[in-house]
């Protein structure tokens, strides 16, 4: 598997859950991999050395089949942000692919939210897209293009979650972001898109994945009847990332279960029959 041979891709927030599997997957795949995190440099360097494990073609002489590196930085803050993308273009040569996966949710009835925890998860998950897809914008014309943007969303781009409301206002922006980018820099050759996973076993489900029976809560609303593993949204990552999605802009794949096939509806009710 070598559909992203050579390409240079920059993955936020990829010392855990979904970002780390990109990074894994996308090395496997023959990527240069930059691997973003803001704190806990030990697991971004214990998720290098899995990409590096997890590619096909290893020859240490001339570098080994593809790059790997960890870059820290908070991608809320303009100055970091701007110092990662230069530090991984300066590294990798250039950048070809930006994966917005950094994200955070903070639960709370909406009514009592505090002003800082909204900020806080705007700032992360909707203000950290916008300065690192700019940053890129910016590389892929000064380069004169293509490049390709990725947003890591969640099947609340469209579906309301109530008592996480900075979250689910986070992704329904993300969704207008994704558009917009995609129809401002299409005739650029530069391709945004967003995956929407549903519920994926990841450290920010720790409070029901170990836990038997709120798994089988989150479980019985899942068509599909189980969780997603990192690795099934990786690989929609991958396929967007790569040559085989040329022609696809604008669009959010949801790797969902089918949770948004209103599973309420799995039996009819409101026809009266
Ligand atoms: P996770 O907590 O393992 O990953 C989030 C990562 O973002 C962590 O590595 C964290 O350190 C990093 N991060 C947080 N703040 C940051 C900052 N300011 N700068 C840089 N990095 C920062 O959980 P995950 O499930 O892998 O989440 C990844 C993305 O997937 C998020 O955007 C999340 O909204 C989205 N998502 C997850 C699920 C799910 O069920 N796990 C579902 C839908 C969407």
């Amino acid at each position: 598997m070598s559909r992203l041979e050579g390409k240079n891709i920059l993955i936020t927030g990829a010392s855990s859950g979904i970002g780390q599997a990109i990074a894994i997957r996308f090395a496997k795949e023959g990527a240069n991999v930059a691997i973003n995190y803001r704190s806990g440099a030990e697991q971004a360097e214990e998720t290098r050395c899995m990409a590096r494990k997890a590619r096909v073609h290893v020859d240490e002489k001339d570098g080994g089949g593809g790059k790997e590196m960890v870059v820290q930085a908070d991608v809320s803050d303009e100055t970091q942000v701007k110092t990662m993308v230069a530090r991984v273009i300066e590294e990798f040569g250039s950048l070809d692919v930006l994966v917005n996966n950094a994200g955070i949710q903070k639960p709370a009835a909406s009514h009592e939210i505090e002003t800082s925890d909204f900020d806080r998860v705007l700032a992360v998950n909707l203000r950290g897209p916008f300065l690192c897809s700019r940053e890129a914008i910016r590389h892929f014309l000064d380069r004169g293009g293509p490049g390709v943007i990725l947003n890591n969303s969640s099947v609340h781009e469209i579906i309301p979650k109530p008592k996480y409301l900075p979250y689910s206002v986070s992704k329904g922006g993300m969704e207008n972001l994704t558009k917009s980018l995609a129809l401002e820099y299409a005739a650029n050759g530069i391709r945004v898109n967003s995956v929407g996973p549903g519920a994926v076993v990841t450290p920010i489900n720790k409070a029901w994945i170990d836990n038997p029976k709120a798994r089988g809560e989150v479980e019985s609303h899942i068509p599909m009847s189980r969780p997603a593993a990192a690795d099934e949204i990786a690989s929609v990552f991958a396929f967007l990332a790569s040559d085989d999605a040329s022609y696809v802009t604008g669009q959010t794949i949801f790797a969902c279960g089918g949770l948004t096939l209103y599973p309420e509806f799995r039996t009819a009710w409101s026809s009266g029959e």
